[in-house]
């Protein structure tokens, strides 16, 4: 029996027949090996009970994966006219499984389409998978709308997301994406695996979220302590969070924080005790 991804064409035959050749400016780099898409897919975790918000699907390979590894429907979010025709030959293969929106990612009202449980699976342009990392870990309540996320990074950020203090790479992302979730590295992939290739590693990021904060703050006080401390994270403590409050050495050392000490050295909880004291 011919399934449905035997309906449809090779990636390399979608992408010659409808002339998507990469575009820079879009951020395109293409995953066209169907064992890595479908890797990215499972790392998702169970999809058949679960609607998948895809973000640029492109010419369609992880869209394809995530049909063929059970997602019970891909809710698509293109920028690319021209991935559109590629797009809906897929819809046609998976029939009501497949709804495909145009427009930017940044601007279109995702949950407006989705049923939950939800699942965010993309190999984005980094610099709009970052403002959406972002977004989506700052919902305005939480638990947010999805319960994870799958997605590709430059190895130099996935790192920054994973951080632990006294790291270079910690900072106010890994706080951000620390304190109510979970966030793995869950693989690498070198330039070669896409089409064409991008100068850097990329890695696969795998958040889950918890339930509710690991320990409990304010969302907006501990970003102000957070950006604060880390707007200047070389200074000591005492000088970076002076104009949060005047008396900030006697806070900090009420708190058993020492005031001399740098942001980099501070875990999630001595923020978050840092944020509820102020
Ligand atoms: N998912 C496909 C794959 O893995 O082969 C394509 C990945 S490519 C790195 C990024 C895709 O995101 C492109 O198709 C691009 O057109 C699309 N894109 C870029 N910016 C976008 C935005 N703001 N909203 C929605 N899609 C966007």
């Amino acid at each position: 029996m011919s399934t449905a991804e035997d309906r449809l064409p090779p990636l390399r035959d979608v992408i010659a027949t409808h002339g998507l050749s990469a575009r820079k400016s879009l951020g395109q780099n293409f995953l066209l090996d169907l064992n890595i898409t479908r890797k990215i897919a499972r790392r998702a975790g169970d999809l058949s009970a679960c609607d998948v918000l895809e973000v640029g699907p492109g010419p369609g390979g992880l869209t394809r994966a995530l049909l063929m590894e059970g997602a019970r429907r891909v809710v698509a979010i293109e920028r690319d006219a021209r991935c559109l025709p590629a797009l809906a030959q897929i819809a046609e293969a998976y029939p009501g499984r497949l709804e495909v929106i145009e427009g930017d990612a940044l601007e279109v009202d995702a949950l407006a389409h989705l049923q939950g449980p939800v699942r965010i699976v993309a190999n984005l342009p980094y610099n709009v998978g970052t403002e959406l990392l972002v977004r989506w870990m700052t919902p305005e309540s939480w638990p947010p709308y999805w319960t994870s996320l799958t997605l590709m990074f430059q190895r130099e950020v996935a790192e920054r997301i994973v951080a632990q203090p006294g790291s270079k790479a910690y900072g106010r992302l890994a706080i951000l994406c620390q304190w109510r979730a979970e966030p793995r590295i869950a693989f690498d992939l070198p330039p070669q695996a896409f089409t064409p290739p991008p100068k850097v590693t990329s890695s696969v990021v795998h958040v889950e979220r918890l339930d509710g904060p690991r320990h409990p703050a304010d969302p907006a006080r501990l970003e102000r302590v957070v950006a604060h401390a880390f707007g200047q994270r070389r200074k000591m403590l005492r000088q970076s969070l002076k104009a949060l409050a005047p008396d900030i050495v006697e806070q900090l050392t009420a708190i058993g924080i020492d005031p001399t000490a740098r942001a980099e050295t501070l875990d999630l909880e001595a923020f978050c005790r840092i944020a509820r004291a102020l």
